[in-house]
């Protein structure tokens, strides 16, 4: 096998969800693809990491180029209300519902404890400082994987909230419920606008 070709099947079998005969075959069929293809992957590939930043309000990635992604831009969303999440995909998977129209907050981070991630870890300065900087009262939906770590960071964002002083009220909300699939990405789409529609006050 031609040594570019094995250097080609061992990246692609370094991504994640990948086996090494789906990496063989990928490797294949870019070989055998048109020119076009190859010239757009390549650009998008080459891009991926200088032309992407983050949302300057929420972290969200957004294009570099913009301080603000679209949803924080967007002048009909409820800024009054805002979802904090873990990941990008969680944002993405409660945005695909099309119920919500708040705001986002992504933390970036789960905790780990196990993996020495902690709660202090996580991107909550910017948080505290959108909840201090409000002149409304807000919610903070905390649409994070529900499981026993997030007790502890319950608690944490409560301690914080009240350390401020703060003269409006911020009311956290949580999930109804536990999801079965334990993550928000694999939560299918009616249980988790239930959990998210019927969410409790902490
Ligand atoms: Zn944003």
């Amino acid at each position: 096998m031609p040594e570019v070709l094995k250097k080609l099947i061992n990246n692609i079998s370094l991504l994640p969800w990948i086996w090494e005969k789906s990496a063989t075959k990928l490797a294949f069929f870019l070989l055998n693809t048109n020119e076009h293809f190859i010239n757009d992957f390549r650009w998008n590939l080459e891009n991926i990491k200088n032309k992407i930043g983050k949302c300057k309000i929420c972290s969200s990635i957004t294009d570099l180029w913009k301080n603000e992604c679209s949803i924080c831009k967007n002048t009909n969303r409820n800024k009054l209300q805002i979802a904090v999440v873990e990941e990008y995909l969680d944002m993405l998977t409660i945005e695909n519902s099309w119920w919500f129209n708040w705001v986002y907050h992504i933390l970036w981070w789960a905790i780990s404890p196990i993996n020495g991630v902690f709660v202090w870890d996580l991107n909550f300065e910017k948080l505290f400082l959108r909840i201090t900087n409000s002149n409304k009262n807000l919610e903070i939906i905390l649409a994070t994987n529900p499981n026993i770590e997030w007790e502890a960071t319950v608690s944490y964002i409560f301690e914080e909230i009240e350390k401020r002083k703060l003269k409006y009220k911020v009311n956290i909300t949580r999930l109804s419920r536990w999801l079965s699939s334990w993550y928000i990405e694999y939560a299918d789409n009616i249980t988790l606008i239930n959990a998210l529609k019927e969410r409790k006050k902490v």
